[in-house]
């Protein structure tokens, strides 16, 4: 079932609906909750399939996987402190975004989609080509024109077509959303499933703890679908029993573009509107991020914070999670900005158990790794 979080309307998942009839986005409420053990989780694969129960998909449907997800948790020192990142670059594309265009795409399967367009900043783009081209489900892609080569060669070389839009980010949108009326409009921000696949990364740190809850998850926020995933995921171990408190969510957004930021500082429900700048922190370059109002309340109920980070940290942040041997790209340098800020601050002490997820591979932004150097060291 999709309903609608505005106007409480309820759609079957055979409508192929993206959007309400009111304007609003929609949301998935899977039809029968069941949980998995921890004995059949321990046995299976390790992928985010191992979680299938929550992940709910018709038996006649196998899903299109690649090995997505159960990325290591690898203890580091920050400013001295312990602190576990989470590598989600190591995902098969790149990116943490194969969690949920691997469920995305698979619930496609099943409701018999063939052809699909997408808009993305790369690397959801670069995902949903490469489990498009897995599914036999044709594939068109809207970057805006300022994408890195790395992921717009990406899509490509998946067989995808890719198409260039001159402007902003928002640009791209509007370009998908005007051809979404011909085409199903398999948006990765306004999908009522992406999210889905998204949170078996707050299962993964649950179960790589010890079937433990950790204290604070520290999460880029550009739409805030990690912060979506990491409250929908904990809220779901919650419910069922598995642990018995949410973790604080730390959610960072770039100064440059913090639309969530200004409206948690300000006690707003929705995010501010805001004219942005450019930004190192590319893929986390969203204005208007469709459900914000929602990650607002997910921050506000773990009791967590939205914080900003100005690019010349996001910078030295890069640089030191390179010196600790991670090869990022800069948008996912900005936890390391806000580690510095929340132990500074006092906000998270060195007793807690702290997760930065680390969400996208350096290797797909060189182009602007070797800007950025030139540009900082000048
Ligand atoms: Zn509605």
């Amino acid at each position: 079932m999709l309903y609608c979080p505005k106007c409480s309307r309820n759609y079957p998942e055979s409508s192929l609906l993206w959007k309400c009839s009111c304007g609003s986005f929609l949301l998935y409420r899977p039809e029968k909750k069941r949980f998995p053990d921890k004995r059949d989780i321990s046995s299976r694969p390790n992928d985010i399939w191992r979680y299938r129960e929550v992940l709910p998909l018709s038996e006649k449907v196998n899903p299109v996987s690649m090995g997505e997800g159960m990325t290591p948790l690898v203890l580091s020192s920050w400013e001295g402190k312990d602190v576990l990142f989470k590598l989600d670059y190591l995902c098969p594309t790149g990116s943490y975004k194969d969690r949920g265009v691997s469920y995305l795409v698979s619930k496609l399967k099943e409701l018999g989609v063939d052809r699909i367009i997408e808009d993305s900043s790369g690397n959801a783009g670069a995902s949903m080509a490469a489990y498009c081209t897995r599914a036999s489900i044709e594939c068109e892609i809207f970057v805006p024109d300022y994408t890195s080569v790395g992921k717009c060669v990406q899509i490509e070389m998946y067989g995808a077509k890719l198409r260039r839009i001159p402007g902003t980010r928002e640009a791209a949108t509007r370009a998908a959303e005007t051809e979404a009326a011909k085409v199903y409009y398999a948006s990765h921000n306004w999908s009522p499933y992406f999210v889905h696949g998204i949170k078996t990364f707050a299962y993964e740190i649950w179960e790589q703890l010890g079937w433990k809850v950790p204290d604070n998850i520290v999460l880029p926020a550009g739409q805030g679908s990690l912060v979506m995933g990491a409250r929908l995921g904990f809220q779901e171990l919650l419910d069922s029993g598995k642990i018995d408190r949410l973790p604080r969510i730390f959610a960072v957004q770039s100064a440059n573009c913090a639309p969530l930021y200004e409206a948690f500082r300000t006690g707003q429900n929705d995010p501010i509107k805001i004219i942005k700048k450019e930004t190192i922190a590319e893929g986390i370059s969203s204005a208007e991020p469709v459900k914000g109002d929602i990650v607002l309340s997910d921050v506000r109920a773990s009791k967590g914070q939205i914080l900003k980070a100005e690019e010349k940290d996001i910078w030295n942040s890069f640089l030191r999670l390179c010196s600790l041997g991670f090869y990022v790209e800069p948008t996912s340098a900005i936890v390391g900005a806000a580690l510095e800020v929340l132990y500074a601050t006092g906000s998270i002490s060195e007793k807690e158990v702290t997760v930065a997820l680390l969400t996208g591979s350096g290797l797909k932004a060189t182009d602007k790794i070797v800007h950025y150097r030139e540009e900082f060291i000048a």
